[in-house]
């Protein structure tokens, strides 16, 4: 048995059974690491030797009886900008190499409460900017699939190890597309839940109203349960919403038959690569097959979201990032002349190119001549991409689309054209600006054996709706049985 290609409910399974304990997990796991991160560069700080410490005193805690719980010695990778108390919380960037946060996030504190285990802190676009994970200031992230391509980004780190079988599943950020588009990438599974579903306490701002952190999985029934595990009401967030807690898993019924699928036909059109098309398209006769009922729809408005996500994602970064000025936070430059220069110089040197030339942008579109002609007409038009949003989940309730336009692109390819990186998160960013829960799955691969991925989107707090219709089309299809990264 192979036990790092297993999925959490396979581990949990045999965990039941006696067929594996919680070492041998834990070391299949950290044997991996340390066999495969040389190529797949998917960590920023790897925590084996504890992870394998820990796994023997859960281990024995459990033998004697002290420790239930299902979840009692699971691995797990973390995003570097979840902060984790006493370990080391980049956000990939030069601005915090050396931060240790004082504090758990609220995810991290609650996979704590159920005695998982933290195998690393995962490489990033640093402050979860860009599309590639090129832009992280320590490493590049591969594609397990071809180590020549990018893993996607910014949770790259996560998704790569996921497909590389380093970590059993990871969490992710999402701001744009941050889950989605890796996962897409990567030939994994990550789900975006509705904004304020799961906390944000504790994860390094970018923007604040688009930010939510979700699950990247192997499989449809492990992002549901991961979902469980960090979903629910936090007073530490006050966007975090005060909901009855589900059971993600209890949905999963494959079975789509009378489900209304609405398929937007402005995420077909130009620019979408011939091949995730016509993947897409098949993956539409699948759904067709399943008893589902299919109908084009027009989302007219999706092709003013990205112009509408940069304002916003900029405006917030920029003020967002205004605490790392040198003295509370982070890197400090050697020399000044005075508090100005400590500033400038500490800012200048402690942030790469992506994140600055986000800082710029956002203080431009905020400054007093440039507030109503740009941040004000983004607000407006964002309303306007929520109230077709609305519209649409009248008739519909699931709206299929591609992923990403392309699979995974060649490293170095889009970096020094961020224009181009930028357009790589076309159809997931409009779900951020409308706070809507969106899951990428795989359905396909094209002909240099790259895995294609398609996206399916949800009203708010209706991940049930979308986690089932995934789970039926996965069940059907068997992406995992049939695919495999080379790595
Ligand atoms: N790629 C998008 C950006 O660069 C989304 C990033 C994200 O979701 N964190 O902003």
């Amino acid at each position: 048995m192979n036990i790092t290609e297993l999925t959490v409910h396979e581990l949990q399974e045999k965990l039941k059974n006696k067929e594996l304990t919680i070492t041998e997990i834990t070391k299949a796991y950290t044997d991996r690491i340390n066999e495969k991160e040389k190529d797949v560069q998917a960590f920023v700080t790897t925590l084996t030797d504890t992870a394998l410490r820990e796994s023997e005193e859960i281990q024995t805690k459990v033998e004697k009886g002290e420790l239930t719980g299902e979840f009692a010695g699971i691995p797990i990778g973390i995003k570097d900008n979840m902060c984790t108390k006493g370990i080391k919380t980049t956000c990939s960037s030069r601005m915090l190499e050396n931060f240790i946060a004082p504090y758990d996030a609220t995810v991290v504190e609650k996979l704590n409460k159920e005695n998982m285990i933290n195998l690393g802190k995962l490489n990033m676009d640093e402050f979860a900017m860009g599309a590639s994970t090129e832009y992280s200031y320590f490493k590049k992230t591969r594609n397990p699939w071809n180590l020549n391509k990018v893993p996607g980004g910014s949770s790259g780190g996560s998704a790569a190890a996921v497909a590389a079988n380093m970590v059993p599943w990871a969490l992710g950020s999402d701001t744009g597309g941050s889950i989605r588009q890796p996962s897409s990438f990567c030939g994994v599974v990550g789900l975006k839940p509705t904004y304020g579903l799961v906390s944000r306490y504790g994860l390094v701002a970018f923007a604040s109203s688009l930010d939510q952190i979700g699950p990247i999985t192997k499989d449809v029934y492990d992002s549901a349960m991961l979902l469980n595990l960090i979903s629910g009401y936090d007073e530490k967030d006050t966007t975090s919403s005060d909901r009855k807690k589900v059971d993600y898993t209890k949905c999963l019924k494959n079975n789509v038959k009378g489900l209304k699928i609405g398929v937007a036909k402005e995420f077909f059109g130009e620019g979408i690569n011939k091949e995730v098309k016509s993947s897409l398209q098949r993956a539409i006769e699948t759904y067709k097959n399943l008893g589902a009922e299919i109908e084009e729809f027009s989302l007219d408005i999706a092709q003013y979201a990205l112009a509408t996500y940069y304002i916003v994602a900029c405006a917030e970064a920029s003020s967002n990032l205004g605490r790392f000025d040198g003295i509370r936070y982070g890197y400090r430059t050697k020399e000044f002349k005075n508090l100005r220069d400590l500033y400038k110089k500490s800012r200048s040197e402690g942030f790469g190119p992506e994140v600055k030339r986000r800082i710029i942008l956002g203080t431009y579109v905020l400054s007093s001549g440039y507030y109503d002609a740009y941040y004000k007409k983004a607000q407006q038009v964002r309303t306007l991409v929520m109230n077709e949003f609305d519209k649409a989940f009248e008739k519909y309730d699931v709206i299929l689309t591609p992923t990403s336009p392309t699979v995974a692109f060649d490293i170095g390819s889009k970096s020094n054209n961020p224009l181009e990186m930028y357009l790589s998160d076309i159809c997931t960013v409009s779900l951020n600006i409308a706070g809507l829960p969106g899951i990428s799955i795989p359905c396909g691969i094209d002909k240099t054996g790259m895995p294609i991925g398609m996206q399916l989107i949800g009203n708010k707090f209706e991940e049930e709706t979308i986690l089932n219709a995934a789970y039926t089309f996965e069940q059907a299809t068997k992406f995992r049985e049939k695919y495999k990264p080379g790595i």
